[in-house]
């Protein structure tokens, strides 16, 4: 199983068949598992075997039939489901973090993250540094002996910094600290993050593993040591835990992750390709050669990505006229959907953000993020450009 290519694995890895032989994978939509005798539940609850069940909040064969497979994938020991994307973010930092404790996080980040880090995580005694991410010099001067944990966005939402994972991380391995990666943005496709020191990975599986919109998801995938001594205690008795519907939907979603996301990056790079040098609009795209970080996301994920940022000239009134005139593309707020969206962050997903908190972070009024879905791309460019002409 471990030399299976990631296509052979997003198909078949963890699969668990029950005594019918079911050919799709079987959802387990059952909260708890019956035990033959009380010495056996005595048993399981003193210490549960593989693939011993004892209730969903701590485990159920349909998630743990997603964790292997994500896990698997990405190249970890282990791994754990949760809610959402925002539950793993959470339990990940809060089940090994302390009050007094150190933690030192790349300022650009998604609306939640950066809650959690700059709100809740101070509440509870935890200091915590913010750097300019893309500044490795800053990941220095900032961790100091005793720093527990680095976090960062390994592509920022939505302003598309990318992080040099090798650097921070052997930075932040430099003082002993923890090295946790919201990968949302690299997704688990382009992600090499293990091999380049990430010692917790973190994805929403609401974005590309889902895939279609249907779903909210999160996981956590480290060393089994991490996974089990130190977050699943957090999480099973905090009560995060993924639904087994909503691990079935994802388990699906995986079978085509490879296919939906390439097209979903080629893609992307076409559009920022189209639009690149339009005087009415400013392209973001780390797959573009003018991109500051072109060259790192190259060696780091050898492709741009599924999303994109527009800096349309003529600030919100104008990114208001381009969104409102999009036929094909849909304005929400999710992205990796097969349907391409829109967002205009500055009103939706950072409004909460004072104003200098969100020039600092590059969120322009004219900034609209779009993530690339599966349509037909040239379908797309015309799109794009119809809604430029109607600003
Ligand atoms: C969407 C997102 C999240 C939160 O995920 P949910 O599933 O919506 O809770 C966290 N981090 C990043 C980078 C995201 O894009």
């Amino acid at each position: 199983m471990s030399d299976w290519k990631t296509r052979t694995r997003l198909v078949h890895e963890g699969v668990r068949r029950s005594g019918y032989g079911e050919v799709s994978e079987a959802i387990f939509l059952t909260q708890g598992f019956v035990y033959d005798t009380a010495e056996q539940a005595e048993a399981r609850f003193q210490a549960a075997g593989e693939d011993e069940y004892i209730y969903a909040r701590y485990g159920n064969p349909t998630v743990r039939m997603f964790e292997e497979r994500i896990a698997g994938l990405e190249g970890t020991e282990d791994g754990f489901a949760l809610a959402s994307g925002m539950a793993a973010v959470n339990a990940a930092l809060t089940s090994m973090l302390r009050a007094g404790d150190h933690v030192v996080s790349s300022r650009a980040l998604f609306g939640s993250c950066l809650y959690i880090l700059e709100e809740i995580l101070p509440r509870f005694g935890v200091e915590v540094t913010f750097v300019d991410g893309t500044d490795v010099d800053q990941w220095r001067r900032a961790v100091r002996r005793g720093t527990k944990a680095v976090f960062f966005e390994t592509v920022s939402n939505p302003v598309l910094e990318v992080i040099d994972v090798a650097a921070v991380a052997e930075i932040a391995h430099g003082v002993g600290a923890t090295v946790i990666a919201d990968n949302v943005f690299a997704t688990p496709i382009f992600s090499r993050a293990v091999e380049q020191g990430v010692d917790v990975v973190v994805y929403s599986a609401t974005k590309h593993i889902d895939g279609q919109g249907r779903a909210l998801g999160g996981v956590v995938l480290g060393t089994r040591e991490f996974i089990r001594k130190t977050l699943e205690p957090y999480v099973k008795h905090t009560g995060a835990a993924m639904s087994p519907f909503t691990a079935w939907i994802m388990l699906k979603g995986m079978e085509t992750l490879d296919l939906r996301v390439r097209a979903q990056s080629a893609t992307a790079q076409r559009l920022a390709e189209a639009l690149d040098g339009d005087a009415r609009v400013s392209v973001i795209y780390p797959g573009l050669p003018r991109h500051p970080q072109h060259d790192l996301a190259m060696r780091q994920m050898g492709q741009g990505g599924t999303v994109l940022s527009l800096d349309i000239a003529g600030g919100q009134p104008a990114a208001f006229r381009f969104l409102n005139a999009l036929e094909v593309v849909t304005i929400s707020n999710n992205l990796g959907d097969a349907k391409s969206i829109v967002t205009h962050p500055a009103t939706t997903t950072h409004q909460r953000l004072p104003d200098e908190a969100k020039a600092a972070l590059g969120i322009t009024p004219g900034l609209v993020r779009l993530s690339a879905g599966l349509e037909d791309p040239d379908d797309l460019v015309a799109d794009l450009r119809r809604a430029l002409d109607a600003i």
